[in-house]
């Protein structure tokens, strides 16, 4: 079996949202976590991402951990790959989107590469290489005092410059109306074969990007550059007539047994969720936090596993809490800290669900969901349909771990039903 493409994703929630828009775009797509090892038995796929943990890691770890996803995919017959990044552009001028895509380039022979994290269904748009986030630039944006990497200049040529061994050019708006053809020639264009960044404000411009950089073996993005390059592929596929572009889906066949929901996020919009899911029959439970923070994390556990195991219903465990209590734990006891030792409950928590038999998983919050995945060993999942933009249905692969279909939820996604959608599509 050959794939189509690979995508090296920099973290796990945003490979399966580049997942979902791959699988909604028209190719049946496997998310791997980490790099497989050898003897994982692929089903038949278009598309495989890989899931790292490399956004802010030291630059020389982002570029190791890349090169061997990319020499992966390579061998599994991929004939571009992307490097997704956020649609942010989440780095700090130390990187890591320049030194991996120059890395990656390296490898690739050294042609040219397109830079694009525009994804205006989503609020994300280039223009004259600055990069707007819901209409607001995006060093006037909330990306502004990001904790990790602070965003202060919209000038996406400017910020990728700082960060590249090579020159970065732009190839602006109306070289994109005009196709193609007329960006595949600008790319060229860029001194020392560096890379570039294009603009996108419209899905249009998208389809123009995804057929431009489909010529050439590499492109850096988001799941809007994604997305693009999947129609351009369906599309020619679908000319060939070797493949129904319009039957994507791998086994979306639900999973049956007791299902859970475990939420380690604080945002907003999962509080509001869980308070939905309580409203809707679900039984909820609340972690003592505190305690757990006090060295009582076996405890806290033991506790909130004989409370599921005396429920009927579907079970929703949950850390989550305002940000006054959360700043008070992470004031007490350091925020890393207190961020590590939930999510390590958590992770036992789901552990010993799944040990007891639970086939049914659905876990919020971006660094829960990855300390998760992790503690469970799952290496790989089949991408079915979508439960809301950016989450998608994940069913592990044989031979990948336990059998599970999982959803995987950056805190932020999802409409206030999402943990009672997500139940409905696992099955
Ligand atoms: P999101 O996707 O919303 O950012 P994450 O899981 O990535 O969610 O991050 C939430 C962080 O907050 C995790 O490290 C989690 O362990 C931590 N956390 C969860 N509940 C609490 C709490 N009650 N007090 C302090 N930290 C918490």
């Amino acid at each position: 079996m050959s794939i189509l493409l690979g995508v090296i994703a920099d973290d796990y929630t945003g490979a399966s949202d580049v997942a979902n828009v791959l699988r909604q775009n028209g190719l049946r797509t496997v998310q791997t976590i980490g790099v497989p090892e050898a003897g994982l038995a692929l089903p038949e796929t278009d598309a495989v991402v890989v899931s790292l943990k490399s956004r802010s890691v030291p630059a020389e770890l982002a570029v190791s951990l890349s090169l061997s996803a990319e020499a992966w995919l390579r061998a599994q017959g991929a004939g571009h790959v992307m490097f997704k990044i956020c649609s942010t552009f989440d780095s700090t001028d130390a990187g890591n989107i320049g030194p991996v895509t120059d890395a990656l380039r390296a490898r690739a022979g050294g042609g040219p590469v397109l830079v694009n994290p525009a994804f205006p269904e989503t609020g994300r748009s280039v223009f004259q290489g600055h990069l707007f986030v819901n209409g607001v630039p995006l060093h006037e944006s909330p990306l502004r005092d990001h904790p990790l990497n602070p965003m202060r200049d919209s000038n996406l040529v400017r910020v990728l410059r700082r960060q590249s061994a090579s020159p970065v050019g732009l190839i602006p708006f109306d070289v994109v109306e005009r196709g193609a053809d007329a960006v595949c020639d600008a790319l060229a264009a860029v001194p020392e074969a560096g890379s570039a960044i294009a603009d996108a404000v419209a899905a249009r411009h998208l389809d123009v990007l995804g057929e431009a950089a489909l010529r050439g073996p590499l492109s850096t993005g988001a799941s809007g550059l994604g997305a693009g390059l999947a129609r351009a592929l369906v599309r020619t596929r679908a000319r060939r007539h070797d493949t129904d572009p319009a039957a994507p889906a791998l086994a979306d066949a639900p999973g049956d047994g007791a299902a859970a929901i475990l939420a380690g996020s604080c945002s907003a919009a999962t509080r509001r969720q869980i308070d939905a899911a309580a409203a809707g029959g679900i039984a909820c439970h609340r972690l003592d936090v505190a305690r757990l923070l006090e060295g009582g994390r076996q405890a806290v556990v033991d506790d909130a596993l004989a409370w599921a195991a005396s429920q009927d219903r579907t079970v929703l465990i949950a850390s989550s809490d305002t940000p006054d209590a959360v700043r008070a734990m992470q004031q007490a006891h350091g925020g890393a800290e207190a961020g590590h030792a939930v999510e390590q409950a958590l992770a036992d928590i789901a552990e010993r669900l799944v040990a007891g038999g639970l086939r049914r998983l659905v876990v919020a919050g971006g660094e829960t969901s990855g300390a998760v995945v992790d503690r469970l060993g799952i290496r790989a999942f089949s991408v079915g349909g979508e439960i809301a933009p950016g989450v998608p249905v994940l069913r592990s692969l044989a031979g990948a771990g336990p059998a599970l279909s999982m959803a995987l939820k950056s805190g932020n996604f999802g409409g206030e039903d999402f943990f009672l959608r997500a139940l409905s599509m696992l099955g």
